[in-house]
């Protein structure tokens, strides 16, 4: 057996969100009784005696500096090295938003693939291996598959991973890198996962979004414990979110609640936004029509990574909306290319598509007075630019080219971009 404080476990078990029936830790995800979503809880007394502010600071800059708080009996097995992303201040887009203060929580460059889904599935693959799992799986709009195809190889184990087939080419490319089974569906991401279902009752692998959820959900609540440490153990006032199958945003405010209730933070007055696509946007859609129940879609845009049409924690999704005051927009394909291109523009950071609608839903809530402009808010970029190409390929221009002769370039520098040759020889003296 463990010993806590060595192997730092102090979970306590699992437990319904609906009935409060508890369960002991296994690769299960739902209640027997009453079917609601089973979530990892802890023993927050002794967490509270063991975590400290200075204790976590001088850790390493890991996700797993909040390794206390996350569902692993020891260290990770793979993915070591994933989180402690870039926050940072934002000031040229809160200029050009007309606002005072926006920060930018930039997991597009998380470690090893890229996305925020390096934080669920070093923890999912990591639990599968102690479970004593051989084989990984998952349904996936593409970061997800990405994710547990490289962390499935680091930590030596088979992978199959099922996504829609039509997916951007480098979010298929950065899948079959790695040496997994990708096996492409004729269908949409909720056919998908329908499909896992299935197989998962017949196979007995470690579905790291079906079987492990409880687990690999908790990986996310990380992005929120980052936001509040690189912000001096603050939280902003606003927080925009991109929703899929609506797990960050419900971790995001877990992970600020559970600091607050440690004593870590002093206290979580942030709102909480949740942002779509308006081609695929069932979770907005609830949260103005006001009810608790999705209507379930069938998606249609270019953020792909959110194309969600029935998302499993949309309920909850929903409910940390409502909870902490905050509201849900969403925007279209045209707002969302407009977006990435802003952020690259004035920050200098090449999302994808879901960063597009989480700058897009941003800049609508200003706009719209939702978001006062005078208090904090913060932005979360979820993925890279680079994997979703094709949503801006015709969108950026052209290079223009010429022969390597200086004449040549005399004749495309134009009038008013003359002056810059003065600005170098000025410097350069
Ligand atoms: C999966 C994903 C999300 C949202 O995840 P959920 O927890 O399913 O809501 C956000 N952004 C990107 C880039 C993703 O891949």
């Amino acid at each position: 057996m463990h010993k806590k404080g060595v192997n730092m476990n102090y979970i306590k078990g699992l437990k319904c969100r609906e009935c409060r029936r508890e369960y002991a830790i296994k690769p299960i995800h739902v209640c027997e009784f009453c079917f609601g979503p089973l979530e990892v809880v802890y023993e927050y007394e002794a967490i509270q005696k063991e975590m400290t502010r200075r204790k976590i600071e001088e850790r390493p800059k890991t996700m797993w500096r909040y390794q206390e708080l996350l569902p692993l009996n020891g260290p990770p097995s793979v993915g070591k090295d994933v989180g402690f992303t870039p926050l940072i201040k934002a000031d040229r887009l809160a200029e050009v938003l007309g606002v005072k203060e926006i920060y930018i929580k930039n997991d597009a460059v998380n470690h090893p693939t890229l996305s925020f889904k390096d934080r669920v599935v070093s923890v999912a693959v990591s639990k599968a291996k102690e479970f004593g799992f051989e084989v990984v799986s998952c349904a996936s709009t593409g970061n997800l598959a990405n994710s547990v195809a490289a962390l499935a190889a680091e930590g030596g184990l088979e992978s199959f991973i099922f996504v829609p087939h039509d997916l951007e080419q480098g979010k298929i490319l950065g899948t079959l890198i790695y040496g997994t089974n990708l096996i492409g569906i004729t269908g949409s991401y909720d056919e998908v996962n329908r499909l896992c279902s299935e197989i998962g009752e017949n196979y007995k692998w470690a579905f790291v979004n079906i079987n492990l959820r409880p687990f690999y959900a908790e990986g996310s609540k990380t992005f929120g414990y980052e936001i509040a440490e690189q912000l001096g153990w603050k939280v902003p006032k606003h927080v925009v979110v991109p929703m899929a199958g609506g797990s960050l945003i419900t971790k995001i405010w877990k992970g600020f609640n559970e600091l607050e209730r440690l004593g870590l933070l002093d206290r979580v007055e942030s709102k909480i936004y949740g942002a779509q696509a308006s081609g695929s946007n069932p979770i907005v859609a609830a949260f103005k029509e006001g009810i608790d129940w999705i209507k379930p879609q069938k998606p249609k845009t270019i953020a792909k990574s959110l194309a969600i049409g029935n998302p499993a924690d949309g309920f909850y999704a929903l409910k940390t909306i409502r909870e902490s005051g905050g509201f849900a927009e969403d925007v279209s394909d045209e707002e969302i290319i407009e977006a990435m291109k802003l952020l690259a523009r004035t920050e200098g950071i090449f999302t994808e598509t879901a960063g597009g609608v989480t700058v897009g839903v941003t800049k609508k809530l200003i706009e719209k007075g939702i978001i006062p402009r005078d208090e904090s808010i913060l932005i979360s970029i979820t993925g890279n630019g680079l994997k979703t190409q094709e949503a801006v390929q015709d969108r950026v221009g052209k290079p223009r080219i010429i022969e390597a002769k200086f004449s040549e370039f005399e004749k495309i520098v134009s009038p008013n971009q003359k002056r810059f040759k003065e600005t170098i020889l000025q410097a350069s003296v």
